[in-house]
């Protein structure tokens, strides 16, 4: 089954906002696979955003993730990566639609309090990167009442 990476960012925490943001995916129908609370250093947080590395927010960015512990999680289902972006909402939260989560809890593009990986591809490359810890694998006692 597909899984993606999911980080609520140090506002996120800061603003008491986790257990807002966790449901939102667990009421859909999502899984929750992996899950901590995290500090990180700074040659961490530029690994993770390696590819945003030449542009002018980068250190800003970095800054940002370093402000504070994130929560770090990966979250399982079918096409999560792709809705979970869509319950995320657009990077800006001036252009997030009402009901996803920047939408609702942002206003800066720098503040805007959760990640989540743009591709199945980059979704593995994080969760590799935030997890290299043995995967726990169980099924949900729920999963056939989600799941077809
Ligand atoms: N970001 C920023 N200024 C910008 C673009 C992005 O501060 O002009 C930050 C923002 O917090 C965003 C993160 O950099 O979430 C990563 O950018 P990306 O384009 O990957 O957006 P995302 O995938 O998070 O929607
Ligand atoms: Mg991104």
């Amino acid at each position: 089954m597909e899984q993606t990476f999911i980080m609520i960012k140090p506002d996120g925490v800061q603003r008491g906002l986790v257990s807002e943001i966790m449901g939102r995916f667990e009421k859909k129908g999502f899984f929750m696979k992996g899950l901590k609370l995290q500090s990180v250093e700074r040659s961490f947080a530029e690994k993770h955003y390696a590819d945003l590395s030449s542009k002018p927010f980068f250190s800003g960015l970095v800054d940002y993730i370093i402000s504070g512990p994130v929560v770090a999680m990966i979250w399982e289902g079918k096409n999560v990566v792709t809705t979970c972006r869509k319950i995320i909402g657009a990077t800006n939260p001036s252009d997030a639609a009402p009901g996803t989560i920047r939408g609702d809890f942002a206003v800066e593009i720098g503040r805007n309090v959760v990640h989540g990986s743009d591709s199945v591809e980059s979704a593995r490359k994080e969760i590799a990167l935030w997890f290299p810890e043995a995967p726990i694998n169980f099924e949900s006692s729920i999963h056939s009442w989600i799941y077809e």
